[in-house]
């Protein structure tokens, strides 16, 4: 991917596609990324909703579940994604920042088994996490983000950042909190962050396993071993997602020369870093 008169491309010749909104103000100097759920129905959907003046919203870019990408605002102009917000005491984030929307139900109704959006559509339990939101620690369950849409959004991230020499990446529950709960605990902000800042891993989100620990493709020892495992003692992971004391985890550490490796462990056997 690259950038050319703050526009994205998927290669030299090739635009995203590109959907104009009248949702957007003048000319900014981006200067953070904020990230969001669209807490819609598809990538779509809330494309055309953000395109329809009665929104009185949009953002720079929507990201769907399958990884791509639809531009809708020019990154050095305003794409109003913010709101009300503020960020180390300067508010209104429109002005100087580039928001991402990714496609996702935001948080669920129900209960396993019966989870639904707010609109009333079912979703499979293999969809949600369970996971307390930083801010008010309650329980809620949320979709999960699939690995196409993070792989895009840390890609599109890492080129914005260094396109604009941005300072940082926030959610939107940051800058509006109280407000706002998105991008949620589903979304790895912690990795994220450090994928896209070069830093070390907020400590609180680190955990190690604690024995030689089995790494399957799902939750639960019907699904297969994954070919790392098992993973060693000390292994460092960053948990993405949780079903009953099953963990979807990012194995931070390299295994067996494999990088990055996603799969779900038992959670008894972690233990969170200090
Ligand atoms: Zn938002």
């Amino acid at each position: 991917m690259l950038i050319r008169d703050h526009k994205l491309y998927l290669d030299e010749q090739t635009a995203v596609p590109f959907k104009d909104t009248p949702n957007q103000g003048g000319e900014i100097t981006p200067e953070y990324l904020v990230m969001h759920f669209t807490k819609g129905a598809s990538a779509e959907s809330s494309v055309s909703w953000l395109q329809n003046p009665t929104a009185k919203a949009s953002a720079h870019l929507v990201i769907g579940r399958d990884g791509g990408v639809t531009q809708l605002v020019d990154f050095n102009h305003k794409a109003w994604h913010a709101g009300t917000s503020q960020w180390q005491g300067r508010r209104g984030l429109n002005g100087f920042s580039i928001g991402i929307e990714l496609d996702n139900y935001g948080d669920l109704v129900g209960s396993p088994g019966q989870w639904r959006t707010a609109w009333g559509k079912a979703v499979d339990d293999n969809q949600v996490a369970q996971l307390p939101h930083k801010f008010d620690n309650k329980l809620r369950a949320w979709q999960v983000y699939s690995e196409a849409q993070l792989a895009t959004a840390r890609e599109v991230g890492a080129l914005l950042m260094s396109t604009y020499q941005l300072k940082d990446v926030m959610g939107h529950d940051d800058i509006a909190p109280g407000r706002k709960l998105d991008p949620g605990p589903a979304f790895p902000m912690a990795s994220f962050r450090a994928a896209l800042l070069g830093r070390e891993q907020d400590e609180h989100d680190l955990y190690r396993t604690t024995t030689a620990l089995n790494i399957r493709t799902g939750p639960g020892t019907e699904h297969a071993k994954l070919p790392v495992s098992p993973l060693p003692e000390g292994t460092r992971l960053e948990i993405l997602a949780e079903q009953g004391v099953w963990k979807q985890v990012d194995v931070l550490d390299t295994v067996q020369g494999e990088m990055d490796v996603v799969g779900w462990v038992h959670g008894r056997y972690l233990s969170r870093q200090a």
